[in-house]
């Protein structure tokens, strides 16, 4: 289905059927002032290998682990919308580049899913920042399968040179990538490096949640 009408649709519905909190089920608001307020910030996180910067909002934890996983296991996706919104709140202006790049899903993936929670996270940031989303030119080019079961050597080779830029023009001299949960930050680097590849002079990142290693990603 077409991703405006689904969003249309599901907008209908929460209107008919007032809206509950993805974090805590109480009834008012999709993503509530407490859960909003008890989301820990990610002070300081290291860039990964081949990235200039990174950002990350919060601890996968809590209210925004379950917003996450209502966002890309439910399928809601105007969560996408409020995730974006408190992203921006917490980083106020964009100071970080020319334009968003969201890290895409596979084809097959994409299919299941029926669309890229990391696109869409990228087209509500873009909205706010007036900055344009390119979500097209980098393409995952073969299926890494479940990260999640991988250690972080086995990430790392899992998905190096698993993107390229596939696009006629160039992409942005200044990238911002934009993904959902930041584990090892192999899945950013190797982005990066195709992003470097095709002319791409910095690239910073922005997450909206910091997972640890322990089984604990989505
Ligand atoms: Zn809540």
């Amino acid at each position: 289905m077409d991703g405006l009408l689904a969003e249309w649709i599901e907008r209908a519905l929460a209107f008919v059927f007032p809206d509950r909190c993805v974090g805590c089920g109480s009834a008012g608001a999709l993503f509530c002032a407490a859960c909003r307020a008890a989301a820990r910030p990610v002070a300081d996180e290291a860039p990964p290998a081949g990235l200039d910067a990174i950002v990350v909002a919060w601890r996968y934890e809590g209210s925004v682990r379950r917003a996450v996983h209502a966002l890309k296991y439910q399928r809601r996706r105007r969560v996408a919308r409020v995730l974006a919104n408190a992203l921006a709140a917490s980083l106020g202006e964009c100071p970080y580049g020319d334009a968003l790049i969201p890290v895409p899903l596979h084809p097959e993936r994409l299919a299941e899913r029926g669309f890229n929670q990391s696109a869409e996270l990228a087209r509500h940031l873009a909205r706010r920042w007036s900055l344009p989303v390119l979500a097209n030119g980098l393409i995952r080019q073969r299926d890494t399968g479940h990260q999640a079961r991988l250690r972080r050597r086995e990430r790392q080779t899992n998905v190096a040179g698993a993107f390229a830029w596939r696009a006629p023009t160039p992409p942005p001299a200044r990238a911002i990538l934009v993904d959902d949960v930041l584990t090892t930050g192999a899945t950013l680097g190797a982005c990066a490096a195709a992003l470097r590849a095709a002319g791409s002079r910095q690239v910073v990142a922005l997450t909206l949640a910091r997972a640890l290693m322990s089984g604990d990603h989505p």
